[in-house]
């Protein structure tokens, strides 16, 4: 027999910072999820380093809710870009 395929893999940190944008946007589903729930219930560096991006992601959406057709576009499109680069 082989081994159960729910089992969940361990993720490495790399692995798991790859998948934090589609796990804030609501986009990770099943195993996937469950993988990088318990990577970050067991690696401190990376439960602070998504608590960090969940600030920043909610900053975003703040500044760009309110900032649609301002100067401060630019700054938007540059944070996303500090964001994408993470
Ligand atoms: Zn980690």
């Amino acid at each position: 027999m082989k081994k159960n395929k729910k089992e969940i893999k361990p993720l490495n940190c790399e692995e798991a910072v790859t998948r934090f944008n589609d796990f804030m946007d609501n986009n990770l589903k099943g195993k996937s999820r469950e993988e990088l729930v318990k990577h970050i219930s067991e690696c401190r560096h990376c439960f602070d380093r998504l608590e960090f991006e969940q600030l920043l992601k909610s900053k975003v959406q703040q500044i760009s809710s309110r900032s649609i057709g301002t100067k401060n576009k630019s700054l938007v499109n540059r944070i996303e870009k500090i964001i994408a680069s993470l």
